[in-house]
């Protein structure tokens, strides 16, 4: 018998099991897939890293910087801001004080016709904010809130897309709180990528911990407070079980309605002999004609490795709805003709990845008080690895309290 069971080793069980491991705690992590990260991890097919979905790790993520290190991950960053494109011509939004050539920038910024100088100010204003301003709930719609303060330009051009594929809600109904909390991180830092893809990260955690301590291809069937039953039939008791698992399996389990609206995630990786564009920053797609193509990125422009040598590695984002078929894809690819022109034409489609259940519904209020047990996950709060970090840390706190308390 083990003093603690973690269910499943993505970031946030993981990072739970370091605290314990520094606690002294006698604890194993049963994880149901054959490697770790959950969420948070990559594929690693003919030379090139595939994250399960495209994500980036942003450096002002302080909970994943103070246990892990850039140094560690090899990680690089993109630009701060994005090139987008729209009916008139593609155009450049960088932070003129966080990017290179502070002049060139600035103009590129003040002069271009995506959002006026108000729009500007006004956002600029706001990733100072630590809170939603009076007058708007935490909880009411980012959408109601955008759509009163800026410009509609602004908000097709860049909001809605920049905002839409890191809340993979492209309608923008997340809370409000969510959007104010990530566009401080966003204003303060930069997104980056770890040498050896997301997978890094979780990769990172586990090489601190004891391997025996992980359990994978364990899949746990059927839980009670101290006891969890294997799909193998074989059963494990502890003094405590931590659930470190996805929203939509947490409701399962304990038997909550599961999430109605579930944040999906479509992403189809290519390779191309040559980027299609050759600065590390993100490609919005605002053209008004387009409705599958979201956002384009050359992960190899920072971080080589992504991709064999000589090659280049695309990651496209596609609207949440598409699922792959033959005529879709051709229409995607129709749609990268646009952007990038007849190169597109030599590019070879990799993989295509869906990701079900890439964020969790915040519409969903788990009432886990008086459960009788200790979760983490990055449902709850913003979702976002630094907070899946951090609620890994939380969890731990919690048990190593209650033995305090003792
Ligand atoms: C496509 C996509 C894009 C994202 N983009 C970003 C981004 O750019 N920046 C950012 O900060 N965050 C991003 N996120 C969010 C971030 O990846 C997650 O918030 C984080 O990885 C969640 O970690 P977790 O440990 O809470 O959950 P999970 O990673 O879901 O971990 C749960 C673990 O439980 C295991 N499990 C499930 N069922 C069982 C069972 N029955 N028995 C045992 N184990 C089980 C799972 O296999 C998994 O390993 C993105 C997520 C996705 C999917």
């Amino acid at each position: 018998m083990h003093e603690v069971i973690i269910v499943g080793a993505g970031i946030s069980g993981l990072r739970c099991a370091l605290e314990l491991e520094a606690a002294g705690i006698d604890y194993i992590v049963l994880e149901k897939a054959s490697y770790v990260g959950g969420r948070c991890s990559s594929e690693f097919f003919e030379g090139y890293i595939l994250d399960r979905g495209f994500q980036i790790l942003l450096d002002s993520y302080e909970e994943v910087f103070s246990v892990i290190s850039e140094s560690d991950l090899g990680y690089r960053r993109f630009l701060s801001g994005a090139l987008i494109d729209t009916d008139r011509g593609v155009r450049h939004l960088f932070d003129p004080f966080k990017n290179s050539g502070l002049v060139k920038t600035a103009f590129q910024l003040l002069s271009s016709d995506v959002g006026s100088l108000k729009d500007k100010w006004r956002i600029f204003k706001d990733s100072k904010r630590k809170t939603p301003p009076v007058g708007f709930a935490p909880e009411s719609p980012t959408e109601d809130y955008l759509r009163e303060r800026f410009s509609r330009r602004f908000q097709d051009e860049f909001l809605r897309p920049f905002w839409g594929s890191v809340f993979l809600d492209y309608d923008l109904r997340v809370p409000i709180a969510d959007f104010f909390h990530l566009l401080r991180l966003f204003s303060v830092g930069f997104g980056g990528l770890p040498a050896k893809g997301m997978q890094a990260i979780p990769n990172a955690l586990a090489d601190k911990l004891p391997s025996e301590r992980i359990l994978l291809n364990s899949s746990v069937h059927a839980l009670t407070h101290n006891r969890v039953e294997l799909s193998t039939g074989e059963s494990l008791e502890a003094r405590q079980v931590i659930l470190a698992l996805p929203q939509d399996v947490i409701c399962n389990f304990l038997n909550f309605q599961g999430p109605k609206h579930p944040r999906t995630a479509a992403c189809a990786y290519f390779s191309a002999d040559h980027p299609p564009f050759d600065l590390p920053s993100l490609r919005l797609n605002a053209l008004s004609s387009h409705r599958l193509v979201k956002t384009t990125c050359v992960p190899t422009t920072i971080q080589p490795g992504y991709a064999p040598t000589g090659r280049s590695l695309i990651s496209v984002n596609l609207d949440p709805r598409f699922d792959y078929n033959t005529s879709e894809m051709s229409n995607v690819v129709s749609e990268l003709a646009d952007l990038f022109g007849g190169q597109v034409q030599d590019w070879d489609l990799i993989k295509f990845i869906r990701v079900e259940q890439a964020l969790p519904d915040y519409s969903v209020d788990l009432e886990l008080e008086n459960q009788g047990y200790i979760v983490c996950g990055d449902y709850g709060t913003t979702p976002s690895i630094n907070n899946a970090f951090a609620s890994g840390r939380n969890a731990a706190d919690q048990y190593l309290f209650s033995l305090a308390d003792n």
